[in-house]
């Protein structure tokens, strides 16, 4: 599949030196042009007040927790601003915009002008063979659903895709709904992303969520942060990490890319975030190959052992290893068997600067690992992330305070879907304590995640998709097979408040339903309502919104799901699905007696207007596994099968992005604007290749009929390790080949994707 064709001229990348520093005035800057541009700078500013503050709305943005003990009066970051504004935006797409733009004209535009013009306001269907969306009422709409997913011959052939902005009651409601319905066929964005992450830590200590609480930033003497890139994707987290500097904890930062967001921190609530330098963060960088990750912790915990072979008792825990870990003599065996040079050819790090690194952690007390996408979306994923916690528990950093693992999520309440019930393979305690409070009786076949359920569509099996918010389509990889699969289906149903290219690439029916922002007044027969949410640290926060609905033909999450379930399982099924949209309340307290860790939820909110969940590894030194021990566990190092004179690509979000949303074509931590075509190259190797800045090359994956290629793309000269490349997500996923996934989690393998380059004639 070539690169898709644009409407929009393409335009050449303008390069500038790199910024050394994150935020700083020209985020406030950012933060005002795009209130300007989208709310109005007083409209905006004084919502803006109400974000991620008591009784106001949870930001739409990432899963970072916002701050309780040391909250400040602007609790957000200029990604969190923007992704508000963007939502809040006074454009808007109408039934005369589907008038005057065929689909034709739509699978043109590039995602980012899609997005651009505005919020969804009226139901609207594409019937088949049409090539314009026509207005349809909320009634026809959900009669249309309704026949479509009691025609099919087996619930098994619909799919129910959830976005991690879904709410918690929106995602109960619809778990429920599914399942009475009669599948479990639900796929969800976290497949995609932090999926090897639960898989991999439920194995080894029981719980597929992140160990710590944002106070063990304050506490921790070392903080590693492998795989991800926080000054782009979860901004205030570089408020705690600048908290750690001035307690004196060292930063490790492992990335193939050297980025301004781990190198210094310019907090623009302080006065040395102005007039000073900030806060350097980052005291040790380890430009690790891409997916040398293995390798690298490999060599971390080598050295480490070395270190307590010279000196006995003075590095590991050993009474944490004796007490609570299995499996540490396999462990240590195959280190020991692990010779350093297949570590630094593995990695593409020295031993020194591993040895380096391993002496920081040698010598802190209490070291937490945080991670994301660069570590979750390789083939060997799982392994990743069961090194990381190998290296954690050589110290016994699990269940202390200042200690322990930080998966950190991008979307908001990807977590919560999951706590919610939002999974394909649900186990039997959850499937039977739903079916007692609502009486039923639950399917118990697991169904379809993401990648499974795009194979079913491609195989006629799943002909119907009812999508709660997100982006399937370009979210997911390798899009000419996407694309083809999708076109496959009878129906698809996007619930969704913002145009993308989902609503473009499409069923041979499609129905747009246009829901209400998090950031809006959700007002039903019982009030005004609130909504709750689970960051990445298990805290669940109650978020109201505050302002007038973009349309008054919206409605809200709840309340569409409780509409789609009277239309299509009404008669067969006691639940009172509209008085449960009418008052919120009632599923909370739904959820308190299915939801383990939620008890006494609507009284806890009045109260508090959050809750923390219980975690038996953090709170108790518990560990749900097999052995009922934390385990350690050994990992192969990853073939390099990359053919000579080929790279290794790795796909990475701007700073103008959240996920699949692109607000503009720049990108000021990485000096880059007007183009989002581009290939990050080491300098040394664009030498070896003759190329020059700008220049344009071919990126091709795959071979014989399955070579995929992009065509036309700027090289861009980057600090990024030899032989390793990097393209933006999602234009890179055309590349991504669809069989390239996790072990064990099926997550795409989005990071490293062997790739041909050649100059473009
Ligand atoms: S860090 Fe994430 S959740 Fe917090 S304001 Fe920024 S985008 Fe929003």
């Amino acid at each position: 599949m070539a690169t898709p064709p644009r409407t929009e001229q393409v335009i050449d990348p303008v390069f500038v030196e790199p910024p050394d520093f994150a935020a700083g005035a020209p985020a406030v800057r950012s933060v005002l042009d795009s209130l300007h541009r989208k709310t109005g700078l007083v409209t905006g500013a004084a919502a803006l007040l109400r974000m991620n503050q008591p009784g106001g709305f949870d930001c739409p943005g990432c899963a970072w927790p916002e701050e309780t003990e040391h909250r400040k009066r602007l609790e957000f970051c200029e990604n969190g601003a923007r992704a508000f504004a963007d939502e809040a935006t006074r454009k808007r797409v109408t039934p005369e915009f589907f008038a005057a733009h065929s689909l034709a004209d739509l699978t043109m535009r590039s995602g980012r002008w899609l997005n651009e013009q505005g919020r969804l306001t009226r139901p609207m269907v594409k019937k088949p063979g049409a090539d314009h969306y026509t207005p349809i009422t909320w009634f026809s709409a959900f009669e249309l659903i309704a026949r479509h997913l009691n025609g099919l011959d087996s619930p098994d052939q619909a799919a129910f895709y959830t976005s991690g902005r879904t709410s918690n009651e929106a995602a109960f409601l619809w778990q429920l709904f599914v399942r009475v319905y009669g599948t479990n066929n639900m796929p969800d964005c976290s497949n995609l992303c932090h999926e090897s992450s639960g898989t991999a830590l439920t194995q080894v200590i029981g719980s597929g969520k992140g160990t710590v609480r944002l106070s063990d930033f304050d506490a921790a003497d070392a903080i590693f942060v492998l795989g991800q890139n926080p000054g782009s994707n979860h901004p205030r987290m570089l408020a705690a990490l600048e908290r750690a500097k001035q307690n004196g904890t060292k930063i490790v930062v492992v990335n193939p890319l050297d980025e301004p967001g781990t190198r210094r921190f310019r907090n623009p609530q302080r006065v040395d975030g102005w007039v000073g330098n900030g806060t350097e963060l980052c005291d040790l960088h380890i430009p690790v190959r891409v997916n040398g990750d293995v390798a690298l912790l490999k060599g971390l915990c080598k050295a480490m052992l070395e270190m307590e072979a010279q000196s006995p008792g003075k590095v590991l825990d050993r009474a944490f290893i004796k007490e609570f870990t299995t499996g540490f003599e396999d462990f240590a065996a195959d280190i020991a068997s692990t010779a350093w040079e297949a570590i630094e050819t593995g990695s593409g790090v020295s031993r020194a600067l591993i040895t380096e690194a391993a002496t920081i952690a040698a010598a802190a007390d209490n070291t937490i690992c945080c991670w994301a996408m660069g570590l979750t979306q390789h083939v060997n994923a799982v392994a990743n992330i069961q090194e990381v916690i190998n290296f954690l528990m050589l110290r016994g950093n699990l269940g202390r305070r200042g200690a322990g693992a930080c998966p950190v999520r991008g979307h908001s309440n990807v977590q919560g879907d999951r706590t919610m019930g939002v999974w394909e393979k649900p186990d039997a305690i959850w499937l039977e304590r739903l079916g007692t409070e609502f009486g039923f009786t639950a399917p118990t076949s697991h169904g379809y995640d993401t990648m499974d359920c795009l194979r079913a569509m491609d195989a006629g099996k799943v002909r119907v998709l009812v999508a709660m918010g997100g982006n399937f389509v370009a979210a997911t990889p390798d899009s000419g097979y996407v694309e083809a699969a999708i076109r496959k289906c009878d129906l698809t149903v996007q619930i969704s408040t913002k145009l993308n290219r989902s609503h473009v690439v499409s069923g041979n029916t499609a129905i747009i339903l246009p829901v209400l922002g998090r950031t809006e007044v959700d007002r039903q027969p019982g009030g005004e309502q609130f909504v709750t949410v689970e960051n990445s640290m298990g805290v669940v926060t109650a978020s109201r919104g505050r302002l007038k609905p973009a349309s008054e033909f919206l409605k809200s999450e709840v309340r569409v799901v409780a509409e789609l379930a009277v239309a299509t399982v009404g008669t067969r099924s006691a639940i009172n699905w509209r008085r449960l949209a009418d008052d919120y309340d009632l599923i909370r307290d739904h959820i308190a007696k299915v939801v383990p860790g939620f008890a006494k939820f609507n009284d806890r909110l009045y109260d508090d207007g959050q809750i923390e969940l219980p975690h038996a590894v953090r709170d108790q030194r518990e560990f749900a596994t097999a052995s009922g021990k934390a385990e350690f566990t050994v990992h192969e190092l990853p073939a390099l099968n990359v053919p000579v004179g080929q790279f290794v690509m790795t796909t990475i979000r701007s700073h103008d992005q959240f996920n699949t949303t692109v607000y503009s074509d720049n990108d000021r931590y990485r000096g880059i604007s007007a183009s989002r075509e581009v290939v990050f190259m080491s300098a040394a190797d664009m030498t070896d290749l003759n190329l020059q800045a700008g220049e344009r090359v071919n990126l091709s994956s795959g071979d014989g009929e399955a070579t995929r290629t992009l065509s036309g793309f700027a090289v861009v000269p980057y600090r990024i390790p030899r032989g390793c490349v990097a393209c933006y997500y999602p234009e890179a996923n055309p590349l991504v080949p669809f069989d390239a996934v996790a072990t064990g989690s099926n997550t795409p393998a989005y990071k490293s994707v062997p790739v041909r380059i050649s100059r473009a004639i």
